[in-house]
């Protein structure tokens, strides 16, 4: 399929590419990699009359690290988070969950901040944000504003994002302390979207009993959501067999599962609740 016509401009800065969203927020569509809004736009599921070519601004490239905050710029690559031996060290879920997105050219063009904007509900970084407690900064005309990653996801496809703003920057907390990551996938044999993917972040203390748990589950729901109930059931305990599986029985608790035609609602939350017990036992081994 071929898109309906549209404009298409190229901005040198952040500052220009919101005076140029500006002039018309409804109809113009910031583009990063292109690899979610292209086959909307081929599919005329999305018809822009305007794209914003953001991938183009080196200021939203970055990864930059201090003692305790890890910053994201917006139009970084999978594949640039993939490859950093550093994030490797102080925040591996970053490049285990880039590692599993698409295949080489969709890591090689999507960046983080367009698959957070995006919001599928299949997408594997909106679980990675959540079980790392990410921040979002969005850029607008009357400024910035901060919010919880969380809060970003509103619903199927739809985040916080205001017409006339982009999201600019991805910060995290730099773990600290016994931490293990984890992300485990079901992929879509098409796609490689997850069919369900569960990122894990735990903290333990000396005698091994869990002191913090992030639990991030995506492909389940309409969106990627925290699985508060199997974090609770972590904390304070020794993370042996039992606990781990008492407390994936819980991730999808409250959580109105999604089917089609691939996976049903059932299979989705069994899927839920094997890889969280994976993720899981994954992340506390990595810490201890
Ligand atoms: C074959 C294939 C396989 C894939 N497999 C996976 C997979 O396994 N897992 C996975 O998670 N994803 C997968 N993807 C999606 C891929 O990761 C996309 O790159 C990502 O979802 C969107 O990022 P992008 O930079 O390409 O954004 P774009 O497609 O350019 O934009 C997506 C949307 O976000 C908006 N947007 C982009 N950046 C910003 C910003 N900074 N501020 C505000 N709005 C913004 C755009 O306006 C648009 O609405 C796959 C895609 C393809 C084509």
């Amino acid at each position: 399929m071929i898109p309906a016509q549209f404009d298409y401009q190229v901005p040198g800065t952040l500052e220009e590419a919101i005076n140029l969203l500006a002039q018309d927020p409804d109809g113009t569509k910031v583009l990063a990699g292109g690899h979610s809004l292209i086959p909307a736009m081929k599919l005329r599921l999305a018809q822009p009359q305007r794209l914003i070519d953001i991938a183009r601004i080196r200021d939203l490239f970055y990864n930059h690290k201090t003692a305790y905050v890890i910053a994201i710029g917006a139009t970084t690559t999978h594949y640039e988070l993939e490859s950093s031996d550093l994030l490797r060290n102080i925040c591996p879920l970053l490049p285990e969950c880039a590692k599993s997105i698409g295949d080489v050219q969709v890591r090689n063009k999507g960046t983080i901040g367009g698959s957070l904007a995006h919001c599928d509900p299949a997408g594997d970084w909106p679980a990675a944000a959540i079980a790392l407690d990410a921040e979002v900064v969005l850029a607008g005309p009357n400024g910035e504003r901060t919010m919880k990653a969380e809060e970003f996801f509103v619903d199927l496809l739809t985040t916080a994002l205001e017409p006339g703003e982009i999201l600019r920057e991805i910060r995290i907390g730099r773990p600290q302390g016994k931490f293990g990551h984890a992300y485990q996938k079901a992929p879509h044999p098409a796609s490689g979207f997850a069919v369900v993917g569960v990122a894990a972040s735990l903290t333990l203390n000396a005698d091994g009993s869990c002191s913090a748990a992030s639990l991030g589950i995506t492909g389940v729901a309409n969106k990627a959501y925290r699985a508060s109930g199997a974090e609770a059931a972590l904390i304070g305990k020794k993370l042996d067999d039992a606990g781990i599986a008492a407390a994936a029985a819980k991730v999808c608790d409250g959580v109105e599962a999604n089917g089609d035609l691939y996976a049903s609602a059932e299979y989705r939350k069994h899927l839920a609740t094997v890889h969280a017990a994976r993720a899981i036992k994954a992340a506390a081994s990595k810490a201890s």
